[in-house]
């Protein structure tokens, strides 16, 4: 009884492919097994462990487990999965996907559906289809040989054929006929044997950018043709052919399922786009030197972030000002240089107050910011680690030790919820794109004028002073955002001169410098 009640809710509530699945789905590229990912199923909609099967498929992956988002990247495209929501964010789009993303664990499972997304198959540049309860990746092919029908008074060939793929055709001697498809991507090579006498055999092979067809022709070839026949292309030869318009054959080719699937998922063709509240940032007027100075309506606005604060002091060392500190009175001194070269400017806290990460972007975001600048103060196990360094966001960090950097400075994150919401990844993954490079020559500048200021006393290696790695409160500021490690509060040396009164007025006006000279450079300003 009770055998036969759960069999019956299982066939009620469990999709046909459950049996298949069991939790686990198995990936194919380019006909090899790459092994498998964890699956689930839900509303009849397999989903995917992310992060494995983007791996998987080559792409990078930043994972947000407490989030519940996840970052997957692929060449010239990322996209933003977040549970529990069925939208997508694809470079700054929303597609909408047939059912919400899951978290589970400290897994992020998303629709099987994601994968097959045109956005994906193209950055990827494979066509991937899930069939039998497989992910199978192959090759973006436009040809292929799908089916022979061999009849009394003729045989046929037929192909799948993408797009606007033409082709030529001619008859080499009498027994060959060949037919050339320029630019098209064969699914795989065939060569096949019919033994008859319309077709001997035949063969297809990709040669650098075509694809040749040929056909070696019986006995009793009389005709042939090739052309498309309610949607295929198919190659016709015999002893008389049959017309054209009644020629539909009933039956369907082997590989139709497959083929079926080809292309974009319908379920997508009337997805709808959702309203994103997206505020781009303001268009700033870039003038090259020699062209004359717009006048700006309004003044350049600059926001400073002095790091931590509050509850969350930073780092600290005996024998110093904590880095909350230190941070704020150089950033005091920073804000009153700019202040007097005639900006708007905006510290994220005037005092000692806590201000979570994802705040100071937002309050950047909502004074329409046109720079900003978090100042920090940087510390090390290693004693003689020492010196200034700026760094911008980007996905890599220059290396392990730019890692832990950012991975000590977003360690503040503890002290809020780890979560940005929909709207907020979106703004990051935009601002990101649009800042990083602008933000490296910012940094660049920041580091030369920090070099020339006198009396700071920090070490400002040439090489090594501009560094990238993923900070939190660089991401979703929208404008060049740059974040500096005035020195190291760890280094006797340095810990000297960052408490030293003199050195951090210089160290405001060194980085207000650079500013300055980079809004400069960039034609932002006059010179
Ligand atoms: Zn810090």
């Amino acid at each position: 009884m009770k055998k036969a009640l759960f069999a019956f809710l299982a066939a009620l509530f469990l999709p046909a492919g459950f049996a298949h699945a069991q939790g686990k789905t198995d990936i194919y590229i380019l006909g090899k097994d790459k092994g498998s990912v964890s699956s689930m199923q839900a509303g009849g909609v397999t989903l995917l462990d992310a992060r494995a099967t983007a791996k998987k498929l080559g792409g990078s992956v930043e994972l947000y487990a407490a989030a519940k988002q996840i970052k997957v990247a692929f060449p010239g495209m990322y996209a933003i999965l977040s549970a529990p929501l069925s939208e997508v964010i694809i470079n700054a789009q929303t597609v909408k996907l047939p059912s919400e993303v899951i978290a589970s664990g400290s897994k992020i499972y998303v629709p099987v559906q994601f994968f097959m997304l045109p956005q994906v198959q193209k950055a990827l540049d494979r066509q991937i289809t899930f069939e039998k309860g497989a992910l199978v990746v192959e090759k973006n092919y436009t040809l292929a040989f799908t089916d022979k029908e061999q009849q009394k008074s003729y045989d046929r060939l037929r192909f799948f054929r993408k797009g606007n793929i033409s082709f030529t055709t001619k008859q080499k001697n009498k027994h060959t006929v060949e037919a050339l498809f320029p630019g098209a991507v064969l699914k795989r090579n065939a060569s096949v044997r019919l033994k008859d006498d319309f077709v001997r055999s035949f063969s297809i092979n990709q040669r650098g950018k075509d694809v040749l067809l040929k056909v070696i022709l019986g006995k009793n070839a009389k005709n042939w043709r090739l052309m498309e026949e309610n949607g295929e292309l198919v190659f016709s030869v015999g002893s008389s052919l049959p017309a054209v318009s009644a020629a539909a054959p009933a039956l369907e080719p082997n590989e139709a399922e497959e083929l079926d699937l080809v292309g974009a998922p319908s379920i997508f063709a009337d997805g709808e786009e959702m309203d994103t509240p997206v505020m781009r940032p303001a268009p700033q007027p870039v003038l090259k030197s020699g062209e004359p100075v717009l006048k700006e309506k309004r003044k350049l606005r600059i926001v400073i972030d002095p790091g931590h604060g509050g509850k969350d002091p930073g780092a600290t060392r005996r024998g110093s000002s904590q880095e909350k500190v230190l941070n704020l009175t150089v950033s005091k001194h920073l804000y009153n240089y700019l202040k007097k070269q005639g900006f708007d400017v905006k510290l994220t806290r005037d005092n000692d107050t806590f201000v979570t990460l994802a705040g100071r972007s937002k309050m950047a975001n909502e004074y329409k910011a046109d720079l900003f600048v978090s100042v920090h103060t940087n510390a090390a196990k290693r004693a003689a680690a020492n010196g200034f360094e700026v760094y911008f966001r980007s996905d890599k960090a220059t290396d392990a030790e730019a890692a832990e950097v950012a991975a000590f400075e977003n360690e503040a994150l503890q002290y809020e919820e780890a979560h940005y919401s929909f709207v907020d990844m979106l703004l990051e993954s935009m601002a990101k794109n649009e800042f990083m490079n602008e933000s490296s020559k910012l940094a660049g500048h920041i580091r030369n004028y920090v070099y020339k200021e006198p009396g700071i006393g920090i070490a400002v290696r040439q090489n090594n002073a501009i560094r990238q790695a993923n900070f939190y409160v660089l991401r979703g500021v929208k404008a060049p955002a740059v974040l500096v490690e005035m020195g190291y509060i760890s280094s006797a040396k340095d810990r000297a001169r960052l408490n030293n009164k003199a050195a951090q007025k210089r160290m405001g006006e060194g980085i207000g410098k650079g500013i300055v000279s980079y809004l400069k450079a960039e034609g932002k300003i006059s010179k």
